[in-house]
């Protein structure tokens, strides 16, 4: 199982709990089940789960849920930030500088992917700073250049030379690269030692003479949780300013691997998951969550819970109560949103009360709103609080003023109208039974 099949499983337990017919606390408790056999699987540390799926239990089952939305919603949507949380939650880029030179030290232990990473790197880098120079290291792996020079397009040279040692090569190699007036210097290292202590002992020292402007740690992802061993003695010991995580492709322990770096503290800036040149992409955790749960519908979900916890208020809704909800509490709802959608949700919130409003206030009706959002504004305060003035010659100037035709003003003023009748027809019973239901005392 790789790791795309944790997000399969994953917007599995989601979809299963959204439609699960329990009610909320059960199923939420079923769900925070379903995500934590999932995440202890892909070996993500057992408290930094249990961290999370308590997050999903607080916010879901106490916190006040939002207009037009189910504590399902809230604990999908918790879900969806911890687990971006949980990997570092911004996107981190590589430190590169231009305009001067950059000396890039790769570390890591042997078969990690430093190799293959420098190659791909080297690639990305000439595209976007020209002149990468690459130099190896490794004197224990037979051929360790020839492998990079096989990966590498001819632009970019690999420096390298068996008859010294690696921080002799890397001395020499940086002298040359720069009065070649080079940009960028990738260097490799061999990692193959017989303990890992060894192995840092001779990154102490090439971080030591060569002075590199950024040690990057190259980190195998199949190795999952024990990646936050693995990145801290390498913190502790040289100066890591970014990870780059290999092999996500090959294991179900990629979730494991992410978070432990994460928890370290460590950037991850790239992570590989092939063995192409193309297999690199630059690591940005929510991209990555929304794309490991695959579903674009729950960051939309997330956009209009957003939107909908600013929305309404109980001011609002006594001005509705009143009847009095003049074109300018109309035009305050398009100008906060571009649309009216959780106006339209709010009335469906009330039993019985079937929406009977024009479909333009739907949430799809962007463009609409748009248009209506010009119209009001060519219309004077005046005409904003007492739509009954606007008459034939007042319809007129406005759609003048507003660039639009006289239909498109009549149909605003319609949908206005529409909406205002619909409203006022709600009795006091009804709006009594939608401020329980938002949790709001009463008017
Ligand atoms: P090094 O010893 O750290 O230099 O590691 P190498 O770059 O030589 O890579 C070790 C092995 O892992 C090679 O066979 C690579 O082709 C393979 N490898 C590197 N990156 C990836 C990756 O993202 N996915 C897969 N499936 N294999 C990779
Ligand atoms: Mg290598």
């Amino acid at each position: 199982m790789v790791l795309r099949e944790v997000g399969a499983s994953l917007n599995k337990a989601v979809r299963r709990f959204l439609g699960l017919p329990l009610p909320d606390e059960k199923a939420v408790n079923e769900f925070i089940k379903d995500v934590q056999r999932i995440l202890i699987k892909a070996d993500v540390n057992v408290e930094l789960v249990y961290n999370l799926t308590s997050k999903i239990k607080e916010k879901s089952l106490k916190a006040e849920v939002p207009i037009g939305f189910s504590r399902r919603d809230v604990a999908v949507k918790t879900l969806y930030e911890e687990l971006i949380n949980l990997l570092g939650e911004k996107q981190r880029k590589l430190p590169i500088r231009s305009g001067r030179i950059n000396t890039l030290l790769f570390v890591g232990i042997e078969g990690s992917g430093k190799t293959t990473v420098v190659a791909k790197l080297a690639r990305i880098l000439d595209k976007q700073y020209g002149k990468v120079g690459v130099i190896s290291t490794d004197t224990i792996r037979p051929a360790a250049n020839i492998q990079l020079e096989q990966m590498l397009p001819e632009n970019i040279p690999v420096y390298f030379d068996p008859k010294k040692n690696p921080v002799e090569i890397a001395i020499d190699g940086i002298k040359r690269y720069k009065s070649e007036g080079y940009n960028i210097i990738l260097i490799d290292t061999a990692g193959r030692h017989r303990n890992e202590k060894d192995l840092i002992n001779e990154m102490i020292e090439l971080e030591r003479t060569i002075k590199p402007d950024i040690v990057v740690l190259v980190v195998d992802a199949t190795i999952g949780q024990a990646a936050y061993a693995q990145a801290k003695a390498f913190s502790e010991s040289t100066n890591v300013g970014a990870v780059i995580v290999t092999k996500l492709d090959s294991t179900a322990k990629g979730g494991g691997a992410l978070s432990a770096v994460a928890a370290t503290g460590a950037p991850i800036v790239y992570v590989t998951s092939g063995e192409s040149l193309d297999d690199i992409e630059e690591f940005d955790p929510q991209r990555f969550v929304s794309r490991l749960l695959g579903m674009g519908d729950i960051e939309e979900l997330v956009k209009r819970m957003e939107e909908a916890s600013v929305e309404i208020t109980p001011e609002d809704i006594r001005k509705i109560a009143s009847g009095k909800f003049t074109l300018l509490d109309f035009k305050n709802q398009i100008d906060q949103l571009g649309k009216l959608g959780p106006l339209s949700k709010l009335m469906e919130l009330i039993p019985g009360f079937s929406v009977n409003l024009p479909s333009e206030f739907g949430y799809q009706a962007q463009d609409k709103m748009k248009k209506w959002g010009v119209i009001l504004k060519s219309m004077t305060k005046e005409e904003l609080e007492n739509p009954e003035l606007i008459k034939r010659t007042r319809i007129v100037r406005i759609a003048k003023g507003s660039g639009v035709t006289v239909r498109d003003v009549k149909e605003l003023l319609k949908a206005y109208h529409t909406m205002k009748k619909t409203l006022s027809s709600m009795g006091r019973r009804d709006m009594r039974k939608l401020m329980k239901r938002l949790g709001m005392k009463g008017m």
